[in-house]
């Protein structure tokens, strides 16, 4: 078994896959190691964005329709139980299980040539040596490392001390149900306001099951798992019986220099998630490609600077539309402006539901749909003003 690789990429999500394939397909050898045997499943609602459409085709020499399981093409908006709006036959949105996906971009990576070490997690990085311990007591070294090993990232712990911020992490719950448990039928998406703190709560459709879930900043909801069995109730009538899983979730706080040295973090390790939708895999494959086409250029040429001013350059482009989103978040978010912006405007403002949908589907960017928010809030303001004198 090799030893040494030039790169060696931790984590085999969208991520990593996304990394390591576009390493191989650049001719450098590189080494996958995921403490999971995949097939594996990772909690997720699964929702592909054209985003996620755009940068998977960017990235992979391979068919779109192989990566989901169901497309729709609208989304309903709701406040706790009530309907404010919803829009139909628009954009695409698609939905995916994880557990497919993620075997899906493995498999790519590995048809690509890329080495896969798995069922053995990571246990210690050292730096210095650039070596990695596996629990097994395997060892490998590296030219460059990517950290793509998720929000509990051991390869972020090791550069910062800890992988995320406490206060500024978000906790996600989901369950997966058998669609008859909801007596109604669900083609596309439901988003619900006002049943978590900093959150949303949602009902992605699959082709057998639905994926009801919740996320919110975790310290703002210090009893999630209640509010969550409440929020399930009401959507099945029951509580359910299902397991209750939760995942962190970055929540906007993101990594300004992602990595250190030779060592790249992309993803979730990176913290890249948005905080206004939760989007997530298409900034890990686009990050995970930006290490690899940054990695491979850096050993092509030989260059002293190495991958990392190149690949912080690249995210600039993620930088953006997280820092629009974190912005846009306060417009969404807080009790005040949630009355405005959730209770008031989406269900009176015609093309609003359709211009959130844009920025779901990723035909409208960040810094748009926060402009557009802005004259909406600042024409029923002045209008109310007027209306009053
Ligand atoms: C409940 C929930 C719902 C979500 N819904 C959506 C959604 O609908 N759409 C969307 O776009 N985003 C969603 N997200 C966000 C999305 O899941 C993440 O942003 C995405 O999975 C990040 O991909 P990644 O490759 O960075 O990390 P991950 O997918 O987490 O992959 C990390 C990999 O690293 C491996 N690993 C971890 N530690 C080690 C170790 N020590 N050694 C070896 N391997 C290790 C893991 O086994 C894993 O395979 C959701 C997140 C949650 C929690």
């Amino acid at each position: 078994m090799k030893k040494h690789y030039s790169a060696i990429v931790i984590g085999g999500g969208p991520a990593g896959s996304s990394a390591a394939y576009t390493l191989a397909r650049h001719g450098i050898d590189v080494c996958l190691i995921d403490k999971a045997v995949f097939p594996r499943n990772k909690l997720c609602g699964g929702l592909l964005t054209l985003r996620s459409k755009k940068i998977f085709s960017q990235v992979f020499d391979a068919p779109w329709d192989k990566a989901f399981e169901l497309e729709a093409n609208g989304v309903k908006f709701f406040y706790r139980e009530t309907q404010l709006n919803s829009v139909e036959n628009y954009s695409q949105l698609f939905f995916t299980c994880r557990i497919d996906f993620d075997d899906y971009l493995i498999k790519l990576a590995a048809s690509k040539g890329v080495d896969l070490h798995l069922g053995d997690p990571v246990a210690s990085i050292d730096l210095k040596h650039k070596t990695c311990r596996l629990r097994s007591g395997a060892e490998f070294t590296y030219d460059y490392l990517v950290g793509a090993d998720g929000v509990s990232s051991i390869v972020a712990k090791t550069i910062y001390g800890s992988a995320f911020d406490k206060q500024k992490i978000a906790l996600a719950l989901e369950i997966e149900v058998d669609r008859e448990k909801v007596g109604r039928l669900i083609t596309n998406p439901e988003i619900y306001f006002g049943v978590v703190n900093w959150g949303y709560g949602w009902v992605f459709p699959k082709k057998n099951t639905l994926t009801i879930g919740m996320g919110g900043v975790h310290a703002k909801n210090p009893n999630m798992k209640a509010d969550f069995i409440a929020f399930t109730k009401g959507i099945c009538g029951d509580v359910p019986t299902e397991k209750i899983k939760g995942h962190h979730i970055p929540f906007g706080d993101y990594r300004k220099t992602p990595g250190q040295d030779t060592v790249l973090l992309a993803g979730d390790a990176a913290g890249f998630v948005e905080s206004l939708t939760g989007e997530g895999i298409a900034f890990a494959m686009q990050s995970g490609y930006f290490a690899g086409t940054s990695i491979a250029a850096s050993l092509h040429a030989k260059n002293q600077t190495g991958a990392l001013p190149s690949y912080k350059d690249k995210c600039r482009e993620i930088h953006n539309a997280l820092n629009h989103a974190n912005f846009l978040k306060y417009f969404i978010f807080p009790k005040a402006s949630e009355y405005l912006f959730v209770r008031k405007l989406l269900p009176d403002a015609k093309a609003l539901p359709f211009r959130h949908m844009d920025l779901m589907a990723g035909t409208m960017e960040y810094r748009e749909y926060a402009k557009y928010l802005a004259s909406r809030a600042f024409k029923r303001i002045t209008r109310r003003a007027l209306f009053l004198k």
